[in-house]
Formats: structure tokens, C-alpha cells, sequence
């Protein structure tokens, strides 16, 4: 009887998760990285050599400190030069990527602009609004955010959200309601007991960029860390931006010099989550982009409506709570509006409460 009842008991824990769409998940803790109008052609190839070529102005692209620095035969093999962490590491052992159509993946915005404010607006509400949201412009978004409604089902503190980014327009998209989470964007001092971060929190006004709206990448990381590090946030969202200045500027060199040191950041950002019991194997990261650019010599320093390609973007998550690894291959398309519901999901939450009309969670993240 004994035995039955314990082969019983056994059956009914083997068979109640499977059947149970809100079966308990590791996940506590959330970090968003976006990386601002960062390519698929360089995250999924590395080097563009066409790119290489229109940019080289004298001589051979062949013979140019970047190709002997960047190029290798393959895609794989080129893209681990520019992203070694991110593809040998991080996609390879702990998580997968979506948005390579070459292997049959897509990942598309939904706003038809295809220019920033609607495509973090898009990913922080799950929603494009065309008519609305239709310009950079410094205007408070008008739809509370992903990151409100996880603050208010959590019941957290405002330093327990977080969002510290490098574009000073994401000030305005992040929140609905002003102050409702912590938000530290672009040109912006940032408060904190440690002197070294009080001696950054200063420097970034003497190392001015190119771009009066956008900071240092550098800057934006370290007051991030020493937020994670000192007030152990549960959503932490990290905007960096000088992936799409520097393409806007033609900086080819520079723009895949951004994505080393995005590589950097996230090696660092990984090892420290993973060194710590609040975040280690407790911890959905999800990586993507605002919008696409052009593909061709002549138009991959642009993005928006009237570049098509620019509706192309991709999306990487870790997450103890998904077995999936490596890239996406032969799978339906994915869409940016997707994003706020699926990083809920994750937190066993239901995004529609905050927004019906919001993509639902990616299917495939929830189903292996
Ligand atoms: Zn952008």
C-alpha cells in the first residue's frame, strides 16, 4: 500500500508540470540589453567585406588592419572575432538567438517607422503605435511600460528597476510616469557612494562623443555594474548605444570596435550574475535591438521607413528556464512587440493585464 501510494505520489509530480502552463520557474531576476541598431549582417557574419570595400579609400580591403583583424572564411568563424564571448560562451553553452533568415529564423519590428524611440517603445509596451509614437522627439511615452507593470506586480522598490542607457531620449520612453523606476540616461550624473564611480559619474562630461544625445557606452556599463553590484535590482535594463551613432557616421572601424567592447560587457555582466546566489541560475537575460539598418554600401548607415531591411532585427535569450542553445533554425518569425510579454512570462506574469493589444510571449521559449 506504502509503495503505492509513494509510486502514486511520484506519478503525480512527473505528470502535474507537463499539463500546467504556470508551472513554477527558476527565473527571479530579469536584465534587457539592447544594443542600438546593431546589425544582423555583423552579429550573425562579423566583417561585411562589401561594407569594408565601400568604406576603404585607398588601396585594398584585403590589405586593411581591420580585415586582417576581423576576417576569417565563414560567418561563424568571423562573427566569434568580433563577439567571441557572445558566440563561444554565451550562445554556444548558455542560451540561443533568433533573427538569422540565412538558417530560416526571422525577427521583425512591428512599427513601420524602423527608427529608435518607436522601437524601444515598441519593446518596452509590446506594442507599435504608428500614429502616435512617430518621432525622437523628448516626449514622455504615453503607455505605461513593461518596466512599470513588473515594478507594480512585484511591489518593488524604484532602485529594485532599473535602467540606465546611453541614448538621454530612453528617459523619456522607459517610463510612463515619471521617477516610477530608476532611470540614468545619457549625459547624465549618476550617484553613488563608491569615488570611483563618483570620478566616472564626472569624466563623462570631459569625454564628450560626437553625439550631444549619447554618452560613452563605457560609462553607461559601469553605473549599471555598480547598481547590480550595490542595490542587487531585480529588472535591470541596459541600453547601450554607439553601435548605431558610429554607423550613422560611416565609422565602420568604430562600429565593430563597439561590438568588442559590447562583447566585453556582456563577458562581465555574465560573470558577475553568475557570481552571485540572488542572480546565478536565477537570472533571464534577453538581448536585442531596437531596428535593423540597410544592408547595401549605400544605405547600411541608415535605418527607417524607407529602408525595408531595417525591419529585420534579432534576439538572444539566456534563461535557466529554456534549453534551447546556439541559433534558431527553420522556425516561424518572431516579432519585437513580443518582447514585454515574454519577459513576464518568464516571472510566471501575464502581460496582457498591462496591455491587451501587446504581442503574446514567444511561443517556443515556453513550449521545450
Ligand atoms: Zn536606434
Amino acid at each position: 500500500m506504502i509503495r503505492f501510494i509513494l509510486w502514486f505520489a511520484a506519478a503525480a509530480l512527473l505528470v502535474a508540470p507537463a499539463g500546467n502552463g504556470v508551472a513554477q520557474k527558476k527565473t527571479a531576476n530579469l536584465v534587457l540589453v539592447t544594443l542600438d541598431g546593431a546589425r544582423n549582417q555583423e552579429i550573425f557574419g562579423g566583417l561585411d567585406l562589401e561594407i569594408l570595400r565601400s568604406v576603404t579609400e585607398k588601396g585594398r580591403a584585403e590589405d586593411t588592419e581591420l580585415y586582417k583583424k576581423y576576417w576569417a572564411a565563414t560567418p561563424q568563424a568571423r562573427r566569434e572575432k568580433t563577439m567571441p564571448f557572445f558566440w563561444g560562451t554565451l550562445m554556444k553553452h548558455h542560451g540561443s538567438i533568433a533573427g538569422n533568415r540565412d538558417v530560416g529564423s526571422t525577427v521583425q519590428v512591428t512599427n513601420k517607422h524602423r527608427f529608435s524611440y518607436p522601437g524601444y517603445s515598441e519593446i518596452l509596451t509590446g506594442q507599435a503605435h504608428d500614429d502616435v509614437i512617430d518621432s525622437n522627439d523628448k516626449k514622455r511615452n504615453p503607455y505605461p511600460t513593461v518596466l512599470e507593470f513588473l515594478k507594480r506586480k512585484l511591489g518593488l522598490e524604484a532602485h529594485k528597476v532599473a535602467a540606465f542607457t546611453s541614448w538621454d531620449t530612453l528617459d523619456w520612453i522607459v517610463e510612463h510616469e515619471e521617477g516610477s523606476i530608476s532611470s540614468n540616461a545619457g549625459f547624465e550624473p549618476y550617484v553613488h557612494p563608491h569615488p570611483v564611480i563618483q570620478e566616472l559619474s564626472k569624466l563623462q562630461f570631459e569625454t564628450v562623443t560626437p553625439w550631444d544625445s549619447v554618452r560613452h557606452d563605457v560609462y553607461t556599463f559601469r553605473f549599471a555594474k555598480a547598481h547590480l553590484e550595490t542595490f542587487k535590482p531585480r529588472i535591470l535594463y541596459l541600453g547601450l548605444g554607439e553601435t548605431d551613432d558610429w554607423a550613422h557616421d560611416r565609422r565602420y572601424d568604430r562600429v565593430l570596435g563597439a561590438l568588442v567592447r559590447t562583447d566585453n560587457f556582456l563577458k562581465e555582466l555574465w560573470e558577475f550574475l553568475q557570481s552571485q546566489d540572488q542572480y546565478r541560475d536565477r537570472t533571464t537575460l534577453l538581448i536585442t535591438v531596437d531596428h535593423g539598418r540597410g544592408s547595401t554600401p549605400s544605405d547600411w548607415t541608415k535605418h527607417g521607413k524607407e529602408v525595408e531591411e531595417a525591419q529585420y532585427i534579432w534576439l538572444a535569450v539566456v534563461s535557466p528556464d529554456t534549453d534551447l542553445r546556439g541559433e534558431w533554425t527553420n522556425t516561424p518569425a518572431i516579432y519585437q512587440n513580443q518582447v514585454a510579454a515574454t519577459l513576464c512570462r518568464f516571472l510566471g506574469l501575464d502581460y496582457s493585464e498591462n496591455n491587451p493589444l501587446a504581442g503574446k510571449p514567444i511561443a517556443r521559449l515556453f513550449t521545450e
